[in-house]
């Protein structure tokens, strides 16, 4: 049975980790407005990771016997000035998120739940992963300031990015 405190605060992450997925669709809708399709592709993938995040988190409550409580999901910002100024959003956003993990862990090892501690663990290695991802993206983008045809190099290469589920995987996935 998870406790009553972990709990409250997985059903916070649960709504983090939707916004996120809100934030990143809304920036997919961003970046297709602007002709960007391989970027948008890869924020769509993105918006469906964080999905993942919120669902994993969900099964865990529900398979230690606790209750799920979903609330509403923040409004995300729908405008961005660059697809840089968009990226350093994101990454932003994801140094954010590891820093509510990393605090949910703390709290999951204080209230001695070792599942709950567990499950945060893959949570934090996710998170080197995603700030890895996105800081990536950022340098890249700042290297071709004022260079659009760099812009649409990057933009053909983030439309290769694959999506979950689709049976399509990166070489690095298990
Ligand atoms: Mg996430």
């Amino acid at each position: 049975m998870i406790g009553e405190k972990v709990q409250g605060e997985i059903n916070h992450q649960i709504n983090r980790e939707l916004f996120s997925a809100y934030l990143y669709l809304s920036m997919a809708g961003y970046f297709a407005s602007e002709g960007l399709e391989g970027f948008s592709h890869w924020m769509r993938v993105q918006a469906r990771e964080e999905v993942d995040h919120a669902m994993r988190l969900f099964d865990h409550v529900l398979e230690r016997g606790g209750s799920v409580e979903l609330d509403s999901i923040d409004r995300p910002e729908g405008e961005w000035g660059s697809p840089l100024d968009a990226f350093e959003a994101a990454y932003a956003h994801e140094q954010k998120v590891t820093g509510h993990i990393d605090d949910l862990a703390a709290t999951a090892e204080e209230e001695g739940d070792r599942a709950s501690a567990n499950l945060l663990d893959w949570f934090i290695e996710e998170q080197v992963e995603e700030e890895d991802s996105a800081l990536s993206v950022v340098e890249r983008l700042r290297k071709a300031e004022g260079d659009p045809g760099a812009l649409l190099f990057i933009d053909r290469e983030l439309g290769d990015r694959a999506a979950p589920g689709t049976g399509e995987r990166s070489s690095g996935e298990a």
